[in-house]
């Protein structure tokens, strides 16, 4: 059975305290262990208080204490006015920032204009701080028209300009301040040449993207499917094939999930009102798996080395090497999925088309999962730099 370097997934959505009825630690981060993830790195929104002030962050890791089944670390939020947060926030043990450039779908999370990013640029520059920036420009995404149950007009109304008029403005703020800038869930695929050219000219820029946006194809979303609703949208068949293409080549360096799981009955409705989010936390590395077969190298180097230089964990995290922890998955391509431990059960995906399963699960060197058993109590720690 292949063994690979533990998972580690830089964007995952726990939302205790303030929203633990959508997710909370328990149940994310046993899914996180049954799904060979070791480190998560927990994204500043959508918790109440949200991850933008100290007091934030210290209600995040008083809600994780005692409840994790692998490593958590935490992302902090950058929002209109909180420049004078940041370094206090990187202080108190964020990894680094992330920030909205069009609404974020809660109000305790406002996105952030140009004038607010030429104001926290140069400080995250100063702090050398990472900034993971959600990017859609509010510009040019419209309100659904016509009939709000249709995938199409759904689609239509985040287009592929949104991203790349984003993604452009993000590397003009690079280029001036000399921040760091990671995109998270890169979906459009017209980006790509934008983010080469970039990274030719040497700029500080990463990229991810996730597991349904390489998985799905608009063509095939049944009108209503509003399972599959998330920001930016799944888009083409043919976007897809490009962004395999840009992992391929390295243009794109890893995957994460956006696991952003929220009661079922919120995923109802149309495309407007229905909740953007999908869990997949459990599922990525099967997901993935599936989808490099025959290329053993591509799942450690997507979804462990590089989100664990992202996060500035790679001393510890992202490899099996001396000196790291020894965190450790055993895959077994031959596994019957296991039961789903995050939350709320409401997926896009049929886990049985992603045949195989984590065996056992090691995290620095004690097994905490094996087959479908958890270790009798959670022995993540929390990742305080
Ligand atoms: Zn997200």
């Amino acid at each position: 059975m292949p063994v690979l370097p533990g998972l580690v997934d830089t964007h995952v959505h726990i939302n205790e305290p303030g929203r633990t009825e959508w997710e909370g630690f328990t149940t994310a981060t046993r899914a996180a262990a049954a799904g060979g993830i070791t480190t998560l790195v927990d994204m500043p929104l959508n918790s109440v208080p949200a991850t933008t002030s100290v007091e934030g962050l210290r209600a995040k890791i008083a809600a994780a204490r005692g409840q994790c089944w692998v490593d958590v670390g935490f992302w902090g939020g950058v929002v209109p006015g909180n420049t004078g947060e940041l370094e206090p926030l990187l202080q108190g043990g964020v990894l680094g920032f992330k920030c909205f450039l069009s609404p974020s779908g809660v109000e305790e999370f406002p996105h952030v204009t140009e004038a607010d990013l030429w104001e926290a640029m140069p400080e995250l520059a100063r702090l050398r701080a990472v900034l993971l920036v959600h990017a859609e420009s509010p510009a040019l995404l419209q309100p659904i028209a016509g009939n709000p149950f249709s995938y199409r007009n759904y689609l239509e109304s985040r287009p592929r300009a949104a991203e790349q008029d984003a993604i452009a403005l993000m590397i003009w703020g690079s280029r001036a301040f000399g921040t760091r800038i990671h995109i998270v869930h890169l979906s459009s695929a017209d980006a790509i040449p934008l983010i080469r050219e970039a990274r030719r000219e040497g700029l500080p820029l990463t990229v991810e993207t996730c597991p349904h946006y390489l998985t799905f194809a608009s063509e095939d979303i049944a009108d209503g499917a509003t399972e599959f609703k998330c920001a930016p949208p799944i888009r083409e068949r043919e976007n897809r094939e490009r962004l395999w293409a840009a992992l391929d080549e390295g243009v794109i360096d890893m995957v994460a999930t956006d696991h952003s799981p929220c009661p079922t009955g919120m995923k109802a409705g149309d495309f407007g009102s229905a909740w953007g989010g999908i869990a997949s936390l459990q599922l990525s590395l099967a997901i993935m798996w599936n989808h490099c077969m025959g290329r053993l190298s591509a799942c450690p180097t997507l979804m462990s080395a590089a989100p664990a230089k992202l996060a500035g964990l790679q001393h510890r995290k992202g490899s099996i090497a001396p000196g790291l922890d020894a965190d450790i998955v055993v895959w077994n391509p031959a596994g019957q999925p296991a039961e789903l431990q995050h939350r709320h059960k409401l997926i896009p995906y049929r886990p049985q088309d992603f045949p195989g399963a984590v065996e056992a699960t090691f995290l620095r060197g004690n097994k905490i999962y094996d087959r479908g058993h958890f270790a009798s109590t959670p022995q993540g720690e929390i990742l305080i730099p």
